[in-house]
């Protein structure tokens, strides 16, 4: 493609955000258009499961990821509030709710996804919420008084935080999971037992192996959630955190079978971020990117966002390619910070346990090669595995067992 000169980033978040800032630090001068279907524009989304349930006062102008002098300062045009209605991948035009069309000479899609909700009877009621965007967690704060009974539906990480939120900010909640274990399915099994018991210790009630039926609205407003062994509980309002969809609704039917990856539903990539169709790329929660084993994969974590849309920049302006970082992901629960690096695998001879502190650190190792780690209120601990797994040291699992050595003397191999 020739010169480009203007550039389309559908989507205001991580990596959109990180896409466009990038496009100005290397220098682009053209025009750059910045579309979210969201009133509120730019913001993080980790804090809604966060800061925003627990400060009463927190808006979404104290989670911004850009704000509007960044944005006069880098003239970037936005167009908030006004979503994406249809894409021609080939014209690379875009048709926005409001009727308003936009073309480009590239654009980016970091669309990310919506949060899904169980199939279940009952499931739309408005007392049922999920948790992605700013007036989701608006309107989740707001019914929450001193007395509110919540159940939140889902043992991964955002049920995790949402529970442990809600519970620090005083609710009585009931976290019910189809799990025998909330977030065994990431974690070491013993690290899942003690984080669970940490909160079950601030008041949250567990219930495990749960068969969600249906659920009740009742004359008072209250919801009855039915299981399928007859029992039941009433709560006043429900969270589902049970994963998320790829968002790209703006693609007919025959872009989508073009486009979308037929196992994870987001649009599929190549190393640089493109798409099949040339100027269109995808970055972030959206983008099905694939692995060197040939299988491809969504990541759905802020790290990655943010560094798909610096690729997708780099591509765009036809530099050289960031290099990927070693994997990494945090998890803020009520007290707990979790932080997690590269691949952890729980299985139990990949298990090497040091006993540091209060919270075990985790290592999942590989023929003497650091390939995860996972830490609990020990940040240092996981930056020291990444260098590990970046600089790929040799290091012997019983001196990573030993806390009387200290990682940094092992983070050189
Ligand atoms: C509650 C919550 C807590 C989280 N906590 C953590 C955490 O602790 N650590 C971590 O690493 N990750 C966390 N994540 C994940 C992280 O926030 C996401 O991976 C990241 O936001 C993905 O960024 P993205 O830019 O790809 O997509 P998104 O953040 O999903 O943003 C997509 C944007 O596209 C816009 N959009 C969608 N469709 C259209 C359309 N048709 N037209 C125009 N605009 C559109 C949306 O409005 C949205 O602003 C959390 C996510 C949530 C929801």
């Amino acid at each position: 493609m020739s010169q480009i000169e203007s550039v389309i980033v559908v989507g205001a978040s991580a990596a959109g955000v990180s896409a466009v800032r990038t496009l100005r630090q290397e220098g682009f001068l053209g025009s750059i258009m910045l579309v979210d279907k969201d009133q509120h524009g730019a913001y993080e989304r980790p804090p809604l499961s966060k800061q925003i349930l627990m400060q009463a006062d927190s808006t979404h102008h104290d989670i911004a990821l850009i704000n509007d002098d960044e944005l006069t300062a880098l003239n970037i045009e936005a167009h908030y509030g006004d979503g994406v209605r249809q894409l021609d991948p080939t014209t690379r035009r875009i048709i926005l709710e409001s009727g308003r069309e936009l073309t480009a000479d590239a654009i980016v899609l970091a669309t990310g996804g919506e949060a899904r909700r169980l199939p279940i009877e009952g499931a739309d009621l408005p007392q049922i919420l999920v948790l992605r965007h700013y007036e989701d967690a608006l309107n989740l704060r707001q019914r929450l008084t001193a007395d509110t009974r919540v159940a939140v539906i889902g043992g991964g990480f955002i049920g995790a935080e949402t529970t442990a939120s809600l519970s620090k900010s005083g609710a009585a909640v009931q976290w019910l999971d189809a799990a025998a274990l909330p977030m065994a399915h990431l974690l070491p099994t013993e690290l899942c037992e003690k984080i669970v018991a940490s909160h079950c210790a601030q008041g949250v009630t567990l219930t495990p192996h749960c068969r969600l039926d249906k659920f009740i609205e009742q004359p008072d407003g209250s919801v009855s959630i039915l299981f399928d062994d007859a029992k039941s509980i009433e709560v006043d309002v429900i969270v589902m955190g049970v994963g998320m969809a790829p968002s790209t609704p703006y693609l007919s039917d025959a872009i989508s079978a073009e486009l979308l990856n037929p196992v994870t539903g987001g649009i599929q990539v190549s190393d640089n971020q493109a798409t099949k169709f040339a100027g269109v790329y995808a970055a972030g929660d959206v983008a099905a990117v694939s692995q060197v084993d040939g299988s491809t994969v969504r990541h759905e974590h802020w790290q990655s966002a943010q560094h798909q849309g610096e690729r997708a920049a780099a591509a765009i302006l036809n530099q050289e390619l960031p290099v990927a970082p070693v994997d990494w992901f945090w998890s803020d629960q009520g007290d707990l910070h979790i932080e997690m690096a590269g691949k952890i695998l729980p299985t139990k001879e990949h298990l090497v346990v040091r006993l540091e502190g209060e919270w075990p650190v985790y290592f999942s190792v590989v023929d003497n090669r650091v390939v995860g780690a996972v830490s609990v209120n020990n940040p240092n601990a996981v930056r020291a595995a990444m260098r590990m797994i970046k600089n790929d040291v040799n290091v012997e699992p019983s001196q990573l067992a030993n806390p009387e050595l200290p990682l940094r003397k092992l983070m050189r191999g």
